[in-house]
């Protein structure tokens, strides 16, 4: 017994410094390391929309701290900035935008926080689209500030935010660039990716079901790259400020009728009324999709590529008539 007893205080010994030696490496670690993630090497920045805001987090990593000015499941084209948005957009480095007149707001939010933000335009090198579906306007031409500002709904065009976001961040903290750049291609190869993904699912839509219409002209960029319609929309704008007139409502039911259009797909941040009228009259369904906006982290949709495939199974069911 004594000898056991000995034994197990020479077995145990070693263990106790084994548990020192550990806890030494592991402090050390701690304060050797420069302290990546602490407030005094984050770069602050803020986006507009959650969803540029989610990009610059891809790109930015542990580097970037950003504040997102327009909040989640809000329509970024009607927004009205508030004071703190005002004070986050002086104090930020960066203030990132999608462009192309996306965000109304801008202009005047940037002048009331002195002026001197360093604004960068993330669709910067994208040819906006122009409207070319089977509705014509010809009293109320589509709003003509440039073109479709939803470009991130062809993730070809993000991959243009990424190199736009990279370079923007390096140039403010060239000590991270070569983390940036690693970021921007790992960000970069999940849009491949993605994009894959969309075409091996679309490939399931028969060419003639491809017919889109949403609440507002939203997915001109996605029908180019993946070979449908933009039929139409219930407001027939890049935004959702206009008002869509009889006539209008008349000339999308009667393209709804006469392309054989199965649904009308709707964010989830818009009022559904005229949609529903729509839909009533012509017996399509709706179906709701994100827009403007990710979600929350308990959403379907709390990344960029989380929205993106949200939506594409959304569209394929809706035109397949697959739950
Ligand atoms: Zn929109």
């Amino acid at each position: 017994m004594p000898g056991s007893e000995r034994r197990c205080k020479l077995t145990r010994f070693p263990r106790v410094l084994l548990v020192l030696f550990i806890l030494a490496v592991l402090i050390a670690s701690c304060t050797s390391t420069p302290a990546s993630g602490s407030d005094s090497q984050v770069l602050k920045v803020t986006a507009t929309t959650s969803i540029v805001a989610d990009i610059v987090r891809q790109v930015g990593g542990d580097f970037v701290q950003v504040t997102t000015l327009v909040p989640i499941g809000t329509d970024e084209h009607q927004y009205q900035p508030t004071p703190q948005d005002v004070a986050n957009v002086s104090h930020a480095s960066i203030v990132f935008e999608s462009g192309l007149g996306l965000e109304q707001f801008m202009d005047k939010l940037v002048q009331n926080a002195g002026g001197s933000a360093h604004v960068v335009v993330v669709s910067d090198g994208i040819t906006p689209l122009q409207f070319t579906g089977d509705i014509k306007h010809p009293d109320e031409p589509i709003p003509s500030s440039g073109g479709d500002p939803h470009v991130w709904v062809d993730p070809e065009n993000v991959k243009v935010w990424v190199q736009n976001i990279e370079k923007a961040l390096s140039e403010a903290d060239p000590q991270h660039a070569s983390q940036y750049a690693l970021n921007a291609q790992q960000t970069t190869d999940s849009l491949t990716s993605l994009d894959e993904w969309i075409k091996t699912q679309v490939a399931v839509i028969p060419p003639s079901s491809r017919k889109i219409v949403t609440d507002h002209l939203i997915f001109g960029y996605f029908a180019s790259r993946y070979g449908f319609d933009q039929v139409g929309a219930i407001v027939p704008s890049y935004s959702t400020t206009a008002e869509p007139s009889a006539q209008d409502l008349a000339a999308l039911e009667d393209a709804i009728r006469s392309l054989h259009v199965t649904a009308i797909f709707l964010g989830a941040n818009i009022s559904s009324t005229l949609a529903e009228r729509v839909a009533e009259d012509t017996g399509v369904k709706l179906v709701q999709i994100y827009t403007g906006s990710l979600t929350t982290s308990s959403g379907p949709a709390p990344t960029y590529q989380d929205y993106m495939r949200y939506n594409v199974t959304a569209i394929v069911n809706g035109l397949t008539g697959a739950k």
